[in-house]
C-alpha cells in the first residue's frame, strides 16, 4: 500500500479523498493556488504544497507543478478527484515517466471514452445499446436537416468533444435545425476547440440513469448498480438518488451488464460510470462513459456501504476487489443535493463572497455532509460555485426524503447567496415524491422559474408560531435585564400581531400565545400558540403546541409543532425577523395590536423605482458594452456582458427605450447592483 497520496484537487473532493486516506493511514499532500492558501483540503492534509495563482490554469491543471510536487513530497501515488487533470491523458503520462501511480483508469481506455461519437461506436461494436442517430460528422445545415429528418423529429445535435452541457441543442424542426446547428457549432469549438457534431434521436420525457462500475487489475469488472440523476437544470445534475425509482430488477440487471461489458471493452480499471438515458418504456441508451470519480458518488457509497475512494486507491496499489457481483446489495436509499453558492431568486445568477455564517447539519447515520469550505471562507469566482454536497440515507425512499428535508432547512449559511430554497422546494413537490422524474422535471415544475411567492407549500401558521415565541422570549428576555422585578414592571404582552412579508404581498396573524415562560433558560421550547389569519376569509384558526430548542441567539428553531418534527431558520434583522424553512422565506414583523394598529396608518415607503437603471446581477468583470449613450434600444436587445464564475451573461432590454447615462466602461469590475447604465 501507498505511504502517500497526492490530492491534485481542492474544495470538497480534495477533502473527501483525505479522509478515506486518513482512514488507511496514508499520508496525504494537498496542492493549493494563491486563493486557497487557507482552504479546508489545505488544512486537513498532512503537507501541503503552493503551485502558482489562482486561476485553474495557472495552477490546478499545470501538470509540471502537480508533478514537481510529488516528487518534492516523496508521493508515490495521485488521486485526481474529478475535473481539472482527473481525464488528461498528458498527465498520466507526466506521472508514468515518473513512476508515480495514477489512481484512475489507464490513458487509453480514458481516450476511447473522451469522444461522444468514437466510444458510441465502440460502445455499439460492444453490444450497448445506443440512442439511434448517425455517427458521423455532420458537414453542415444542408446534411444536419436531411440526417434529422431520416432520424425523425425531434432530434439532439450534440458536439463530440461536448461535456457539462455545452454544445447541446433539442431540434424540433428543421428551422430549429436551421437556427441552432451553427450555434451549437460555434461553442463547441469556443469551448472544446473542436467542432464536430453529430446527431442523434431526441429522447422525449427522459430519464438519465447511470451505472457505477469498478474493475481491478486481475480481470474483475463489477456493476455497483445505478443512481438516477434526473433533476437537472440546464442539462447539469442537482439532485441525484440510488437506487432509481424507475427500474426494476429486469432492467437494473441489464443495464448493470451492458455497463460491464462496455467497460470490458475498454480494458477498463478502477472507478468509472457508463450513463444511459432511459425512455418511458424502460428502453436504454447509451450516452456516455465517465472515466473518473462523479460527483455524485456518495450515494452509491450509501447504499451499498462501499467507500469508493479506497476501493480506488487498493486498485491502483494492485489489490484484488474485495467483493463479487452477488455481493453488491442495496440497502435502502440515498438522495444527494448539490448545494451551490448562486441566487435562486435571481434566475441562478452565481454568487461569491465570504461566508460570514456556515453551519452544516450534524453528520450521522442518516445525513452526510461532503463539503470544502468552512465559516470565514470564501467562494471565489475561479472555481466551481459548488460549496458541498448533502446526502441523506433512509431505509426507504419516503424516509430519505424527509431525512433530506429536514437537513436542508437545518443547513445555515450566510454572506453568500445559496440554491438551498430551491432544492427544499423541489424535494417538497409531490410529483418528486411519486418519483416521477424526468430531466424536463424542472422545466415542468417551474414553468416561470422559481421565485418566493409559493408560500402554500407549507403551513405558514407554524412559522408564525415559532415567530411568535421567538419574539415573545426576546421581549421577556428585555424586560428582565432591564431590571424591572417580575409583577411590577411592564407585563409582556401575550397577544400579538405577526405581520407576514413575502414577495407575494403581506398578510397579518394575530396570534394569543399561553404559557407566561415560552423559552426557559436552558433554551427548551414549549408553547401554545393560537394562530388566527385575521383578515383572510380562508383563514383558519389553529392551535399549536410548540416542543423544541432555541435561545436568543440561536439560528435555528429545532423542534415539533403538534408532533410534527419542524426545523426553521431565525434571523434577527433591524426591524423583524426572517425566517426560511422548506423553500420558502419571509420576513415578519411582530406588534401589539396597538402598534400594528398605528402601522396600518404609516405611511407606505415605496421600494426606489430602478427600473431605469441596469444594474448588475452579480459580483464580476463588464467584458462589454453594446450601447452608446444616446441610443435607442428595442427589448431583448443586448446591453452588456458581464463575466462572473467564468460564465459570460448578456445582460438584455427588458423593454424599449433610450440610453440616458453610461456609469461604467468595459473592464471595469462590478460590485452586485452596481449601476452600468440609465435609460431616459
Ligand atoms: P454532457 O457530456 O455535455 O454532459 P451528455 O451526453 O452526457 O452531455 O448529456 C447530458 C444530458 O443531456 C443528459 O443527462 C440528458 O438529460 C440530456 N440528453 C443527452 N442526450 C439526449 C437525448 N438523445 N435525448 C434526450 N436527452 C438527452
Amino acid at each position: 500500500m501507498f505511504k502517500k497520496i497526492l490530492i491534485a484537487n481542492r474544495g470538497e473532493i480534495a477533502c473527501r479523498v483525505i479522509k478515506t486516506c486518513r482512514k488507511m493511514g496514508i499520508a496525504t499532500v494537498a496542492v493549493y493556488s494563491d486563493a486557497d492558501q487557507s482552504a479546508m483540503h489545505v488544512e486537513m492534509a498532512d503537507e501541503a504544497v503552493h503551485i502558482g495563482e489562482s486561476p485553474a490554469s495557472k495552477s490546478y491543471l499545470v501538470i509540471e507543478r502537480i508533478v514537481s510536487a510529488c516528487k518534492q513530497t516523496g508521493a508515490e501515488a495521485v488521486h485526481p478527484g474529478y475535473g481539472f487533470l482527473s481525464e488528461n491523458k498528458e498527465f498520466q503520462k507526466a506521472l508514468a515517466k515518473e513512476k508515480i501511480v495514477f489512481i484512475g483508469p489507464d490513458a487509453p481506455a480514458i481516450e476511447a471514452m473522451g469522444d461522444k461519437i468514437a466510444s458510441k461506436k465502440l460502445a455499439e461494436k460492444a453490444g450497448v445499446s445506443i440512442v439511434p442517430g448517425y455517427l458521423g460528422v455532420i458537414k453542415d445545415v444542408a446534411e444536419a436537416k436531411k440526417i434529422a429528418k431520416q432520424i425523425g423529429y425531434p432530434v439532439m445535435l450534440k458536439a463530440s468533444a461536448g461535456g457539462g452541457g455545452k454544445g447541446m441543442r433539442i431540434a424540433r424542426s428543421e428551422s430549429e435545425i436551421q437556427e441552432g446547428f451553427e450555434r451549437s457549432r460555434s461553442e463547441a469549438k469556443s469551448s472544446f476547440g473542436d467542432d464536430r457534431m453529430f446527431i442523434e434521436k431526441y429522447i422525449e420525457q427522459p430519464r438519465h440513469i447511470e451505472i457505477q462500475v469498478i474493475a481491478d487489475r486481475h480481470g474483475n469488472t463489477l456493476y455497483l448498480h445505478e443512481r438516477e440523476c434526473s433533476i437537472q437544470r440546464r442539462h447539469q445534475k442537482i439532485i441525484e438518488e440510488a437506487p432509481s425509482p424507475f427500474l426494476n430488477p429486469k432492467t437494473r440487471k441489464a443495464m448493470g451488464k451492458q455497463a460491464v461489458k462496455l467497460a470490458k471493452a475498454v480494458n477498463y480499471v478502477s472507478a468509472g460510470t457508463v450513463e444511459f438515458i432511459v425512455d418511458r418504456k424502460r428502453k436504454f441508451y447509451f450516452l456516455e462513459m465517465n472515466t473518473r470519480l462523479q460527483v455524485e458518488h456518495p450515494v452509491t457509497e450509501l447504499i451499498t456501504g462501499l467507500d469508493l475512494v479506497e476501493l480506488m486507491i487498493r486498485i491502483a496499489a494492485g489489490e484484488k476487489l474485495p467483493v463479487k457481483q452477488r455481493g453488491i446489495r442495496i440497502n435502502g436509499w440515498a438522495l444527494e443535493s448539490r448545494i451551490y453558492a448562486e441566487d435562486p431568486y435571481r434566475n441562478f445568477l452565481p454568487s461569491t463572497g465570504r461566508l460570514r455564517r456556515y453551519i452544516p447539519p450534524t453528520e450521522n447515520a442518516n445525513i452526510r455532509v461532503d463539503t470544502g469550505v468552512q465559516e470565514g471562507g470564501e467562494i471565489s469566482l475561479f472555481y466551481d460555485p459548488m460549496i458541498a454536497k448533502l446526502c441523506s440515507w433512509g431505509k426507504d425512499r419516503a424516509a430519505a426524503i424527509a431525512y433530506m428535508r429536514a437537513a436542508l432547512d437545518a443547513y445555515y449559511i450566510r454572506g453568500v447567496s445559496h440554491n438551498i430554497p430551491f432544492l427544499a422546494s423541489v424535494l417538497g413537490k409531490k410529483r418528486f415524491e411519486e418519483g416521477e422524474l424526468s430531466t424536463d422535471f424542472i422545466a415542468d415544475e417551474y414553468p416561470d422559474g422559481f421565485s418566493n411567492k409559493d408560500i402554500s407549500a407549507e403551513d405558514p401558521a407554524i412559522l408564525v408560531a415559532v415567530a411568535g415565541v421567538a419574539h415573545h422570549a426576546t421581549v421577556s428576555r428585555a424586560v428582565t435585564i432591564s431590571g424591572q422585578i417580575p409583577g411590577h414592571g411592564r407585563k409582556v404582552p401575550d397577544h400579538w400581531v405577526v405581520i407576514v412579508t413575502t414577495d407575494a404581498g403581506s398578510q397579518e396573524f394575530p396570534i394569543w400565545l399561553s404559557q407566561e415562560k415560552t423559552v426557559d433558560s436552558a433554551g427548551i421550547v414549549s408553547a401554545t400558540v393560537r394562530v388566527s389569519a385575521g383578515s383572510s376569509p380562508k383563514a383558519v384558526r389553529k392551535t399549536l403546541q410548540l416542543n423544541g430548542a432555541w435561545h436568543l441567539a440561536a439560528p435555528l428553531f429545532i423542534g415539533d409543532a403538534n408532533g410534527k418534527a419542524v426545523t426553521v431558520q431565525i434571523e434577527k434583522r433591524p426591524v423583524g425577523y426572517r425566517l426560511s424553512h422548506a423553500g420558502t422565506r419571509m420576513d415578519v414583523c411582530i406588534y401589539t395590536p396597538r402598534e400594528a394598529e398605528l402601522v396600518r396608518r404609516m405611511p407606505r415607503k415605496l421600494p426606489p423605482d430602478l427600473s431605469k437603471y441596469l444594474l448588475s446581477p452579480m459580483p464580476g468583470l463588464l467584458v462589454s458594452l453594446a450601447v452608446k449613450e444616446g441610443q435607442v434600444v428595442k427589448t431583448g436587445e443586448t446591453l452588456a456582458v458581464v463575466e462572473a464564475m467564468k460564465m459570460e451573461n448578456v445582460l438584455r432590454a427588458e423593454r424599449d427605450g433610450t440610453i440616458k447615462k453610461i456609469l461604467e466602461r468595459a473592464g471595469a469590475s462590478l460590485a452586485v447592483d452596481q449601476i452600468i447604465l440609465e435609460f431616459a
